[in-house]
Formats: structure tokens, sequence, C-alpha cells
């Protein structure tokens, strides 16, 4: 070990995972010291990259600054990236030295497959605000042409998959070309191995977006109407004067 960290309980990460178990942990009475791993002592609002594209929200907007909740929690931020693990997981590696605990909760999110053929000519947008931006990018730059957006499952686990973000890009790129008055110019195409490529609950919700839409307007623009289009959910500015 290079770093002499005291640091009982160490969380990887710096997500909604990790938060809500530093959040859970302290609100169960632990007061053991916390050490947080992560490059950035920053939350990326994942969810609001889908506005990305169409200049709703920037990468400020999602980027929580994590001070005040370090603070508050009395955490410690170690900042690096980890790089693997020794002593049955009592030993974190990172980038930074490594950091001892006694209990180690790894909350360091999902990492994308990338073993489909040519997929390294894809952007994948649920790699996080990076993504965001080259989807948006490349959207300005182009004057029409064909878009395919789509997903996939792990093939050793066909249930591990949320395609939702897909289809909100899908419908949200539809709406922006839309309003951009440039939809004419270009084709989309929705692609996946599965004939019914929805869970069961995006389905029932579909349905009842459908419901409600149609019974309001045209079926036609439904899809313009319902949650994939509008930014009514949380976002860190509508709740900027909330402490996360
Ligand atoms: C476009 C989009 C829309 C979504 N919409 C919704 C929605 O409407 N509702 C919903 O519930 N969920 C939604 N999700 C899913 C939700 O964002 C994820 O489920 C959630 O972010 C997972 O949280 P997590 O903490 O497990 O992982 P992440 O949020 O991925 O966080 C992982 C953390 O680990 C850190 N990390 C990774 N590797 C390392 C390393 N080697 N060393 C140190 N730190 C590391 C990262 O920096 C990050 O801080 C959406 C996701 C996307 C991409």
């Amino acid at each position: 070990m290079t770093a002499a960290t005291h640091a009982p309980i160490v969380v990887l990460g710096t997500g909604f995972g990790a938060l809500s178990t530093v959040r859970a942990l302290r609100a169960g009475g632990c007061t053991d010291p916390i050490t947080m791993i992560g490059p950035r002592a920053e939350l990326h609002y994942l969810p609001g990259t889908i506005w990305i594209p169409s200049g709703l929200r920037t990468r400020a907007d999602l980027v929580v600054p994590l001070g005040n909740f370090f603070q508050r929690m009395n955490v410690q931020h170690h900042q690096a990236s980890v790089t693997g693990l020794s002593d049955d997981g009592r030993v974190v590696h990172t980038t930074a030295g490594d950091v001892a605990n006694h209990a180690l909760v790894i909350a360091s999110g999902a990492r994308f497959i990338r073993k489909l053929p040519g997929i390294e000519h894809a952007v994948v947008p649920c790699e996080g605000i990076d993504a965001a931006e080259r989807v948006r990018d490349r959207l300005r730059a182009m004057d029409g042409g064909t878009i395919a957006i789509g997903f996939g499952a792990n093939p050793h686990e066909p249930s591990a998959v949320r395609g939702g973000p897909m289809f909100e890009f899908l419908f949200g790129i539809e709406r922006q070309l839309r309003r951009e008055g440039r939809r004419e110019q270009f084709k989309l195409v929705f692609f996946n191995p599965r004939p019914s490529p929805a869970s069961a609950w995006a389905r029932r919700r579909w349905r009842n977006c459908w419901r409600a839409c149609s019974a309001r307007a045209s079926r036609r623009t439904w899809a313009t109407r319902c949650c994939a289009s509008r930014p009514t959910r949380w976002s860190p500015r509508a709740a900027s004067s909330r402490p996360i």
C-alpha cells in the first residue's frame, strides 16, 4: 500500500448509487469515516443528457458539484480512478495510490459492451455528457442523411438491457428536426434484434401516453407530446434551490 489512508468504509464512484449509499449510511446512524473514490467531485445527471442534442440542456446544467455533499456527509473524496482490488477487496488500487478499507461498496456504474462489428463508428449517447455533445455536434453539422438509432442486449443476459434512453433520443431527435424545419432531409431508422424491443412496463407507459395524447390531439403528433419530448422531469437546474 502506498497511501496510508484510514478509510473503514470505501465507496467507489460518485453517481446515484454511490451518493445513495452514503446518504443511507449516514441516515442509519453510521459515524465511521467514509471515503468516496471517483475521478471528479461531481455528479453527472445522465437522464438529462437526452436534452443536449437540441440545446435544451448544456453540460453546465447537468454537472452537480459535490463539495457541499462531501462536507455535509463528512466524506473524504479520493480523487482518482480505480484500477483494481487486492486482499479480497480490502485494498483498492487507484491512479492516486492505494486505499484500505474494512467495508467496500462498488457503485461504479455500467460499462457498455462494444463487441458489435462496426460499433467503433457509433456514438453511444448513454456513455455520458461527452457522447451526447458529440450527437449534438454531428446533428448540427449534417444537412441531411440517414440516422440509425437502436440498441441490443447482452446475449448472455438478455434481460440486462434498458432501451428507454434510446427511444428518448429517437423521439427527441425526430421532434428537434421537425422544429428546425429540416425533418424531410433526414431518414430515421430504428433497429433492434427483437420484434418487440420495449419492456412490458414501457409498452404500458407508451399506451397510456398514446391514450392521453390522442384524447387531446391528433395521433400524428402523439410522440411530440409525451415525456420523450419535454424536459419535465427533475433536473439540477430546476432543483437548484434544493441540496442533493
Ligand atoms: C440518457 C439516459 C437517460 C436515463 N433516464 C433515466 C430515467 O429517466 N430514470 C432512471 O431511473 N434512470 C435513468 N437513467 C439511468 C440512470 O442514469 C442510471 O441507472 C444511473 O446513473 C446509474 O447510477 P450508478 O451510480 O449505478 O452509475 P453511474 O451514474 O454510471 O455512476 C458511476 C460512477 O462511478 C464512477 N466510476 C466509473 N468507473 C470508475 C473507476 N474506474 N474509478 C472510479 N470511479 C469510477 C463514475 O465516474 C461515476 O461517478 C438514464 C440513463 C441515461 C444514460
